[in-house]
């Protein structure tokens, strides 16, 4: 295959990922964009093995072999995973992305000079018109004559010292997310840790470039590895478990620029546009989560916040008033419009499904039912909206943050099914609270509140809700699923 139709099916590659990528940013047309994303990357694999191999029957073989194993594997994760263990999936295969970047750069560094110049050999004696060939120079003599550039070398190390931090940084983060006893899930801090991690960083950078200068120098690639694989672990191991979404986002990002950096290395494309990519959009979304939570990504990284947070809440007056589902019921049915507001606790009870179907009753009774979505309800971006759609809720009711607070003060209930920090009024008026500044739905302004949680107990940040000693509150007390599936019972009673 010659370089220029390679570089054709690059440019038709990456114009498949922008296209998929806009179309993941709407929930329609999001599944068939992931596919489009999805033939870009086939396609540009199969092209790389093609020019590499030759095309031949065997390569054909290689490349059917490899995409076999790695599909499988894929394919058997991503049917097996539960919808709540998504994003430990996703920071298992960003640290395969890291590693994968780190071990291409190593690779290539190791290669012969003499492998490594073949191809431009093969130009070089192709493109000469000598006729005597003792004429022209070996292929030693031409791997001397054309050093690595400086370039590639920094790309070496700058792909192993981010790709090294990613895979290390990904295990822990799965781990945390997992449960796993060898990354507990608090905060694990110590005097120093900032300390070190600066000189790790630094070091890294200034043996990259030390590299980039120094080619022999092998023992530095292998410093730098060591010290991206620590490096990755003490940067992660400080971060409480529930902000791992954002952590995995942020290494989402590390990951592509690693790939980015590999794509350097190597010369390849598709590479580079690929990891520059998932690089930009990784950012994109660790920004997005992080105004959504209303913090700075340095908080988040050296808050040491993300385990239960206690304090900083209101002190609150007063009784939580208790309903039952039969007395929820006779409000719903008199109510004309209903926002469901839905959150982790939907998400715990796996009560989608239940969801829908008292929306249904609703609707059959002539009810306007919308879904308020938050960008940050749940544990990972889209949460709600993924389960919602997986149960078959239509997309034109989910509304966003702003429509939703447009619609909530003209609404007679306002059903929170296990969501709490979302919905915390402290938010809007307590400057003391941890949650203040973070743009929540505001279902206090609904006539009537529906709160279905199992408790009074505080939810992700550690925080009493005042919203469930207001006078328009009414707490509904057990597991989503089980109380949403007795009040479409109640409902279809009455
Ligand atoms: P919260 O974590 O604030 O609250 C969830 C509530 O669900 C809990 O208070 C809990 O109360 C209840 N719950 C748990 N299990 C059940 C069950 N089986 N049945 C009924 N209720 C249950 O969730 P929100 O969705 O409101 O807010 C998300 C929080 O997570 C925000 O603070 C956000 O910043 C944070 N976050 C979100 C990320 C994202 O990407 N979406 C990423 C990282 C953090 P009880 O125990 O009483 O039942």
């Amino acid at each position: 295959m010659s370089e220029n139709v390679l570089t054709l099916i690059y440019l038709l590659a990456a114009v498949l990922f922008i296209f998929g990528l806009k179309m993941l940013s709407k929930v329609p047309t999001a599944a068939r964009g992931n596919r489009i994303s999805a033939a870009g990357m086939l396609l540009a694999t199969v092209a790389t093995f093609f020019a590499l191999t030759g095309g031949t029957a065997i390569s054909l073989i290689w490349v059917a072999v490899a995409l076999a194993i790695g599909g499988l594997i894929g394919l058997r994760m991503a049917t097996k995973v539960e919808m709540t263990a998504m994003p430990q999936m996703v920071a298992l295969l960003n640290g395969f992305g890291g590693v994968a970047s780190l071990l291409v750069a190593c690779g290539d560094y190791a290669l012969p000079a003499t492998l490594k110049a073949a191809k431009s050999y093969e130009r070089y004696v192709e493109g000469s018109d000598v006729v005597d060939a003792s004429l022209l120079l070996t292929l030693e003599q031409f791997a001397a004559a054309i050093p690595v550039p400086w370039s590639s070398l920094l790309a070496t190390g700058l792909a192993a010292l981010i790709g090294g931090v990613t895979f290390t940084g990904s295990l822990i983060a799965f781990g945390k997310l997992q449960g796993t006893k060898w990354a507990p899930d608090a905060p694990v801090q110590f005097a120093g840790q900032k300390a070190i991690i600066g000189v790790l960083l630094a070091g890294g950078l200034i043996l990259s470039v030390f590299l980039a200068v120094q080619p022999d120098a092998w023992f530095s690639l292998l410093l730098i590895v060591v010290m991206a694989l620590v490096l990755g672990v003490l940067l992660v191991i400080g971060i409480g478990g529930a902000d791992m979404p954002v952590v995995i986002a942020l290494l989402n990002s590390y990951s592509g620029i690693a790939a980015a950096m590999a794509g350097f290395v190597l010369n390849n494309y598709a590479l580079i546009i690929t990891g520059s990519l998932v690089g930009a959009s990784g950012l994109i979304l660790t920004s997005i989560m992080c105004k959504a939570m209303n913090r700075s990504l340095m908080n988040v990284l050296f808050g040491g916040m993300g385990s239960a947070v206690a304090g900083g809440g209101s002190a609150i007056d007063g009784e939580a008033k208790e309903s039952s589902p039969e007395d929820a019921a006779i409000v719903l049915e008199a109510a004309e419009q209903i926002i469901i507001v839905p959150g982790y606790g939907m998400a715990v009870a796996q009560a989608q499904h239940a969801v829908k179907e008292l929306a249904q009753e609703l609707e059959k009774r002539g009810k306007r039912v919308y879904y308020a979505i938050h960008p940050v309800a749940g544990r990972m971006p889209g949460h709600m909206n993924v389960l919602l759609a997986e149960a078959g809720v239509e997309y034109d009711v989910l509304l966003d943050l702003e429509p939703s607070n447009a619609q909530l003060p003209q609404s007679d209930v306002a059903l929170v099914i296990g969501a709490n920090d979302v919905t915390n009024p402290d938010a809007r008026t307590n400057e003391q609270s941890p949650l203040y500044g973070m743009p929540i739905l505001d279902v206090d302004m609904a006539r009537t509140v529906f709160v279905i949680k199992r408790s009074l107990n505080p939810g992700f940040a550690g925080i009493q809700n005042p919203l469930y000693f207001l006078n328009n509150t009414r707490m509904v007390f057990g597991d989503a699923k089980k109380v949403v599936t007795e009040l479409a019972g109640e409902l279809e009673g009455i």
